[in-house]
């Protein structure tokens, strides 16, 4: 057999170490609490209870904790509480004052600088709720805030304004409330459980508010947005699966933002949700020093599909106050993508969306391919900088009218 059509070795593109070394697996392991039993790392409650939410937890696992992030600790308390359940902070790099784990997690006094177009509420969710916890922005589907809770508190928080009740907004669900907008609202053929994170309450509670859901006949489709597989895996217990395969058709949004957080652990929880007939997306957000390199969100993205989750969105950093330090620029954000599109697999590349500032949604954000367009031709470029035309064609009339001709199907 010949094997002139395969291209020769010698033609593989030179794979880059970095990228190789970003994509491998790795276990989070159990680092500091070296001396704890497997069946207690390995539960969730264990690992909720053990949270590092103190200064003082900090300053004793991380020596190397700077001043900047000795002030951030000090103000949660009045912002969005810190949280890390002990599996995540294992993840962090003592040594890397830069470590892209540690910026997400770990506090700093930069959190109290607010640029004058800042919000608490940057995209507008609370002016979009008929009923509190409820955000009915698009004609055809709601975001239902269940909890304010989440397993781990990311400084970047677009609803740091409700989340763990740091600044007092006291948000307190009323599930018949929203429920009864969504049974009488007949639009409603998708609803997204959010808040907080969903995965934080027991089996029985979820169970209770998928079963009301699926109740309601034009609920079509129900999906959970969650960082649960990244934080705290081993809240992605058989039990939890076999329960959430009852709710079909559910899809499970989730959080990742760098491919160390992609370890062997969130792989395999992954893999019990996808084995549940889970389908899984991901939504990043980009954030400076820890995302903003083609790099590293390539590594991701393929990483990504190896635990078979599919890239969903990249979202700009919303204008949340305190978040300038995390913030990368949305030229930054388009390079990516650009670099992304055509140079991997098409599943790998997520949409890059700005959800605009006050409340009008997510609006993607491309880079250009059409160059041009008029009513004889549009002007496209490829992923190479290369140009091409297409002619365009007036609905309904071809451009050239050949004859038709209707053959009947022969039916003996
Ligand atoms: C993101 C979001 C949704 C879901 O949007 P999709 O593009 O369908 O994923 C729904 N409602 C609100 C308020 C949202 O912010």
């Amino acid at each position: 057999m010949s094997n002139s059509a395969l291209p020769a070795d010698s033609e593989e593109p030179p794979s880059s170490a970095r990228l190789h070394s970003l994509k491998a697996f790795q276990p989070a392991g159990r680092g500091f609490w070296a001396d704890v039993s497997a069946p207690d790392w390995n539960d969730w409650r264990w690992q909720l209870k053990h949270r590092i939410t103190k200064l003082e937890q900090l300053e004793r696992l991380m020596p190397t904790l700077t001043p900047e992030e000795r002030a951030g600790a000090v103000l949660v308390d009045h912002k969005l509480a810190m949280a890390i359940t002990p599996y995540f902070f294992n993840l962090i790099d003592p040594a890397d004052e830069q470590c892209p784990i540690r910026r997400q997690v770990i506090p700093r006094l930069e959190e109290t600088d607010t640029a004058p177009w800042e919000m608490s509420d940057p995209c507008g969710e609370d002016s979009h709720s008929p009923v509190p916890g409820l955000v009915h922005r698009y004609p055809d589907r709601v975001l239902f805030l269940v909890t304010d809770r989440c397993a781990a508190y990311c400084r970047y928080c677009t609803r740091s304004r409700l989340v763990s009740n740091a600044s007092g907004y006291d948000f307190h669900p009323e599930f018949d409330r929203q429920i009864d907008y969504i049974a009488r609202t007949k639009t409603v053929r998708d609803v997204l459980l959010s808040g907080g994170d969903p995965l934080l309450f027991n089996d029985e509670k979820l169970e209770y508010l998928l079963s009301r859901l699926r109740a309601i006949p034009h609920v079509e489709f129900v999906r959970i947005g969650t960082r649960i597989p990244i934080f705290l895996p081993q809240r992605i217990t058989p039990e939890l699966c076999s329960m959430l395969r009852q709710f079909h058709p559910l899809f499970v949004s989730i959080h990742s933002n760098h491919p160390r957080e992609l370890t062997t652990e969130a792989r395999d929880a992954l893999g019990r949700l996808v084995d549940a007939g889970i389908p899984l997306g991901n939504q990043s957000v980009l954030l400076r020093q820890v995302n903003d390199d083609v790099e590293v969100m390539k590594a991701h993205v393929q990483k990504l599909l190896m635990c078979r989750v599919r890239p969903y969105y990249i979202y700009q950093c919303d204008l949340i106050a305190g978040s300038a330090h995390l913030r990368a620029s949305v030229r930054k954000g388009l390079e990516i993508t650009d670099s992304l599109r055509g140079h991997t697999t098409g599943y790998a590349v997520p949409t890059y969306v700005i959800d605009a500032p006050g409340g009008g949604g997510k609006v993607p954000v491309s880079p250009e391919y059409v160059l041009s367009r008029n009513n004889d031709r549009v002007v496209i470029r490829n992923y190479e900088g290369k140009i091409f035309e297409y002619p365009e064609t007036t609905d309904g009339q071809p451009l050239f009218k050949a004859p038709v001709r209707f053959e009947e199907p022969d039916l003996r």
